[in-house]
């Protein structure tokens, strides 16, 4: 049987094409979308081939989707439920998942397989490993449009949270709001962070920057980042920095702003540049304990599990993330270079379809 999708061509290109359907292997699943979202990974994947050639991969890694078959040892999930699929689906028993790193199974970003090393959900079908340990039910009352904002933009703007290790009452600084960035506000303050400066410039994001817990606003473009928030914070600087935004030179930046024995946690995906460059003098001559760490997310089933509890207990809204709403599956490349343009007031689109 032969399927249509929107796929990469190759570095810099995309179109429509058809390819023959995933199997199902015994333990996993095959899933039809019902609501999927772009990314501006997909984007430096296509437009900056930042992780090299891809030829005829369907693109997509966001997705809730309805089962349409399981393998025979898959024992939680069958024809017709409707799932959260997280865009990091790791291979659990490999040993970098048993080291407590799964998105790296396999190898580093072995975990995200959709629209990197395999298909993604921009299918009329697609194929989840490990169909028990990777999907996650969508809970009654939960909202499709809402819950695929947890595939990929939740978990990794929460993931910077927990690579800086925000604690209570400290004071965090996020350079980047938009829908990565804009969950890192909200890891932040759900962790307990106390003052949190959001970095960026479009309105709307600014908006739900504020409701998600942004104390100050600082736009880049009206002057160096650096000299605002040491202004902001009498040349003492923060806690904490999160970056979901910027690029290869913005860790000099989030360097300068933090206080010794502060931590950087990174989410972002540096489409290009050759090295990072680290202040001497700010690094304390390396001897800050200033942390950097970077990371993808984690994925699987629990972690959206969690993610959702936060989303059925009415703590979180991931709606307010979402400004474009498209209808229909021909209506993904649309969206997705939307995502491309970025215009002044898109943070997320979504597409919903109805088969
Ligand atoms: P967006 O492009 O929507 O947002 C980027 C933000 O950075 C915007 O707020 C933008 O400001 C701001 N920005 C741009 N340039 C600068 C600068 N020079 N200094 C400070 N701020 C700047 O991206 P997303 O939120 O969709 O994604 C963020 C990153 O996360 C991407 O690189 C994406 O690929 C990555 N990602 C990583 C994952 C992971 O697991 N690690 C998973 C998913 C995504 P403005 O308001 O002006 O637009
Ligand atoms: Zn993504």
């Amino acid at each position: 049987m032969k399927i249509k999708g929107f796929a990469m061509l190759g570095i810099g290109k995309t179109g429509w094409i058809e390819k023959e359907a995933p199997k199902c292997g015994p333990m996993d699943a095959l899933v039809r979308p019902i609501v999927v979202a772009p990314c501006t990974s997909d984007i430096h994947t296509v437009w900056e081939g930042a992780i090299g050639e891809r030829t005829d991969m369907f693109l997509g890694h966001e997705a809730v989707g309805e089962v349409m078959e399981v393998g025979e040892l898959v024992k939680d999930f069958k024809k017709g439920d409707k799932v959260i699929v997280p865009a990091i689906t790791p291979d659990w028993g490999d040993i970098n998942s048993q080291r407590g790193y799964p998105m790296h199974s396999g190898d580093a970003l072995g975990g995200w397989k959709f629209s990197n090393f395999k298909d993604g959900v921009f299918a009329e079908l697609f194929h989840v490993n490990e169909a028990d340990a990777n999907l996650a039910h969508l809970p009654e009352g939960v909202d499709p449009v809402s819950a695929v904002m947890l595939t990929d933009m939740t978990t990794t703007g929460f993931h910077a949270a927990e690579l800086a290790e925000v604690e209570l009452g400290e004071t965090v600084c996020v350079i980047g709001i938009g829908p990565v960035g804009l969950n890192s506000v909200m890891g932040a303050n759900l962790k307990g962070a106390s003052r949190i400066f959001a970095v960026g410039s479009r309105p709307n994001s600014i908006e739900v920057a504020k409701a998600y817990g942004a104390t100050d606003i600082i736009n880049y473009r009206e002057g160096d980042i650096v000299e605002q928030i040491l202004a902001k914070t009498k040349n003492i600087g923060v806690d904490k920095v999160l970056i979901a935004g910027g690029n290869v030179d913005t860790f000099a930046q989030a360097i300068k702003i933090l206080k010794p024995g502060g931590a950087i946690g990174s989410v972002n995906y540096l489409g290009s540049g050759e090295f990072i460059k680290i202040p001497r003098v700010e690094w304390a001559v390396g001897m800050g304990h200033k942390r950097i760490n970077g990371g993808l997310t984690p994925g699987g089933r629990y972690r959206m599990e969690k993610l959702a509890s936060l989303v059925e207990t009415g703590k979180y809204d991931p709606s307010k993330l979402i400004t474009h709403r498209f209808e229909g599956f021909d209506k993904i490349e649309e969206a997705l270079l939307l995502m491309k343009d970025k215009p002044a007031d898109l943070i997320k689109p979504i597409v919903e379809i109805k088969w």
